[in-house]
């Protein structure tokens, strides 16, 4: 029997006719690119995640590039990251021309170590980009005071977080910008691409709004150098759909991961560490083992789908050769050597996940 890692065509069919429908009004309607679906969709998520505005994108990567853009990040800027991050958000820097700076995270949250970012700032940073990985909010108070100390911007990645709270707060208006992607597989997924941008200030709002649509805002009249990464209306429809039910689809995954922390405590596994301001989304259940690689064999065995989150940090990357053997990293190195995503999703039920939980046992007992 079966048990996918995340089953998507489970969670499309639990709203086909609602998502029907709202596909079918968008076709029904002339309007295929922007236009108010996108605007609707945009104040609601706005809304949702406690911030003033939110534009919405093509996707994730350009909602990092765009908002760096308007941070006003260019050749020879730096921009601290993340050691441990998805290579989108290293890439997003890249595309700026500029160079991201990479920090370790902590060993046990996987969220960067604001302790370390200090030492890591040269007269040329100019942004802090902190990743909310797996849906656990990074640590932002200590991150917004260096920032505020050395006059830097904090760009968030919650392409992970959608939903979470830091402090009680929803991850939506920390720093002075919050990107999110809507891929497939994240909290709240589209069924296609899609991203957006959050934020308080109406200045970064505007310019991104630019940016999006070919550095215009009258037709034909264009500011500046923009680019098209426009959210599709289609999947702002589908966004819409999918909101009403983000945060009981996440009340789910709150139940399954108390079941892992609960049913794996004596194995022996590092599990998630949770700090007690932390309001995460379980965006992914990652444990930690010395043996990670048989146990994800075990798994296979068994037929249980699990993924690793991620295999290759960034820095380890042919795409960013220039630093193989350079500059070590050696936190997010062992970590890629001992993470494994376990199953996780709002449409994993409690029997399979038993299952998940019973092998586990058995290897490591
Ligand atoms: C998914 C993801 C992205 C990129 O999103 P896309 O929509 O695929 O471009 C960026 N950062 C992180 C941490 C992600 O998980």
């Amino acid at each position: 029997m079966h048990i996918p890692f995340l089953d998507l065509r489970a969670a499309y069919l639990e709203l086909e006719s609602e998502i029907g429908k709202a596909i079918s009004k968008i076709l029904d309607s002339g309007h295929y690119v922007l236009g108010p679906e996108v605007e609707q969709f945009e104040s609601e998520w706005a809304a949702y995640c406690e911030a003033k505005y939110s534009v919405g994108l093509a996707n994730g990567l350009d909602a990092l590039h765009l908002a760096l853009l308007a941070l006003e990040v260019g050749p020879e800027d730096e921009v601290i990251v993340p050691s441990n991050t998805y290579i989108a958000t290293w890439l997003a820097v890249s595309q700026c021309g500029a160079r991201p700076v990479p920090v370790e995270p902590d060993e046990r949250t996987c969220n960067i170590d604001a302790s370390r970012i200090e030492a890591a700032i040269t007269p040329r940073t100019k942004v802090i980009l902190p990743v909310h990985l797996y849906g656990q909010p990074a640590d932002m108070d200590p991150i917004l005071a260096i920032a505020r100390k050395h006059k830097l911007r904090v760009l968030e990645d919650a392409a992970q977080a959608h939903g979470a709270r830091y402090k009680g707060r929803r991850i939506g208006s920390h720093g002075d910008v919050v990107a999110w992607s809507f891929y497939p597989g994240k909290n709240l997924g589209a069924l296609g691409d899609g991203g957006a941008i959050t934020t308080n200030d109406i200045d970064i709002a505007d310019r991104i709004s630019v940016l999006r649509n070919y550095g215009s805002r009258i037709k034909y009249v264009n500011e500046i150098k923009g680019c098209n990464s426009r959210l599709d209306p289609l999947q702002a429809a589908i966004l819409r759909v999918k909101l009403v039910y983000l945060d009981e689809w996440n009340a789910r995954r709150s139940a399954l991961a108390q079941r892992y922390q609960q049913g794996l405590s004596s194995c022996g596994l590092a599990l998630p560490h949770v700090p007690e301001w932390a309001g995460p989304v379980w965006h992914l259940y990652v444990v930690q083992h010395m043996k990670r690689d048989a146990l994800q064999k075990a798994f296979t065995d068994a037929d249980v789908g699990t993924l690793i989150h991620y295999p290759i940090p960034p820095h380890r990357q042919q795409a960013y050769a220039h630093l193989n053997g350079c500059e070590d990293f050696p936190v997010a190195s062992r970590l890629a050597d001992k993470v494994l995503s376990l199953p996780m999703g709002p449409h994993l039920c409690f029997e399979d996940q038993e299952r998940v939980i019973a092998i586990l046992t058995a290897i490591c007992s």
